[in-house]
């Protein structure tokens, strides 16, 4: 990975930059992180060692392009013709732009960028909902060949899983702020995030904690030496078949904490067997019943990424999907947040058995 900084200095316009890490380094230093001016590395890209080759190679990796500034910052209008020269000049390097001003790409663009250059990927960040409704539109709407997503800091729970539905989104990044101040993120709004992307079947990048994390409505204030690594650890960055959210570690729930809970829940304890279920029961025998039970489960649920998660278990027609419902064990969304099994995994024979009991155990209990 390559670091190339054509200007640096950036003015803050959005929620996301409150904490900006370039304000807080010049301030540091005595430097106004406000002024955008060229820097010493402006021709990176084109820079030749003794021998007349470039400096950088495909090998050095993705070129991180404009990090202490926005590319498409209005103040360095004059000097990205330059840069876009150089992008497509060294079109054996991979450039990785991301930027808070999708808004202004179209008239930053070169005339021949036509429906995108393939070397480059262009990320839009989003750090709450309100930006995401109007920058992601925008996004999705561009001649852009490689497109990804940043939502960090993540400010709030933020449902963008109509974008991602598009195919257009390459892979979404998510994580926490950093620094004095920090505000804080809450592993719930990952979670979230990232069955989104497990349902789109887009790649998730869980990068780092933040320094104010916050678990099951606790609060962790995390060094900044962890932050990255217990991201890493927790295992909830997705990447579609790899196995990765095996790593997660989880409790199941106390069965009878769990029955009343779901009891408390206006929407699961709704559910009931009808006279109908009770004499189909009794016609079929409890062991077809969990027979039946066992067959949903290992179909519909199983699977790292069952088909129409959230809609796979239909309201009626079965005294298990009923019972599905009534114990939360209808997808895999209702899964990880009633019994803490993660989505995004295969679920192995001790899931499946454990979600089988909790759904028989409720239809005795009406019998
Ligand atoms: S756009 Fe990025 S670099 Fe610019 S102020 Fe905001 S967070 Fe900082």
């Amino acid at each position: 990975m390559v670091i190339w900084n054509p200007w640096h200095g950036c003015k803050k316009i959005s929620p996301g930059c409150l904490n900006c890490y370039v304000y807080r380094r010049d301030e540091s230093i005595g430097k106004d992180a406000g002024i955008v001016s060229k820097t010493g590395d402006f021709n990176l890209p084109l820079k030749k060692n003794r021998r007349g080759e470039f400096k950088l190679g495909a090998s050095d990796g993705v070129v991180y392009t404009c990090m202490t500034s926005d590319f498409f910052i209005d103040e360095a209008d004059e000097w990205r013709q330059e840069c876009w020269d150089m992008i497509r000049c060294r079109s054996d390097l991979e450039f990785f732009i991301i930027t808070k001003r999708i808004d202004r790409f179209e008239r930053c663009v070169p005339p021949d960028w036509n429906d995108g250059w393939d070397n480059v990927t262009i990320c839009c960040t989003c750090e709450n909902t309100e930006r995401a409704e109007y920058r992601l539109p925008i996004f999705l709407s561009l001649p852009i060949k490689h497109r990804e997503i940043i939502s960090e800091p993540m400010l709030e729970e933020i449902n963008i899983k109509k974008y991602l539905e598009t195919g257009l989104i390459e892979r979404v990044t998510c994580g926490g702020e950093s620094g004095p101040g920090a505000r804080a993120c809450d592993l719930k709004w990952i979670k979230s995030l990232r069955l989104d992307c497990i349902r789109c079947g887009v790649p998730f990048y869980f990068k780092q904690t933040g320094a104010v994390f916050v678990k099951d409505g606790k609060t962790y204030h995390i060094e900044r030496k962890y932050q990255m690594s217990q991201a890493q650890k927790s295992g909830y960055s997705y990447s579609p078949g790899t196995g990765a959210a095996d790593r997660i570690v989880y409790r199941l729930p106390d069965r009878r904490a769990l029955f009343e809970r779901l009891a408390r829940s206006a929407f699961r304890s709704k559910f009931c067997l009808t006279r109908a279920d009770k004499e189909y029961i009794a016609d079929k025998g409890l062991e077809t019943i969990e027979r039946h039970a066992r067959d949903f489960v290992e179909s519909r649920l199983a699977p790292e990424n069952p088909q129409n998660d959230g809609e796979q278990t239909p309201m009626r027609g079965h005294p298990v999907f009923i019972a599905q419902h009534a114990t939360a064990c209808c997808c895999r969304g209702c899964l990880e947040k009633w019994h803490n099994i993660p989505a995004g995994k295969i679920l192995n024979a001790n899931e499946q058995n454990y979600i089988t009991d909790v759904i028989m155990d409720w239809i005795k209990n009406w019998l």
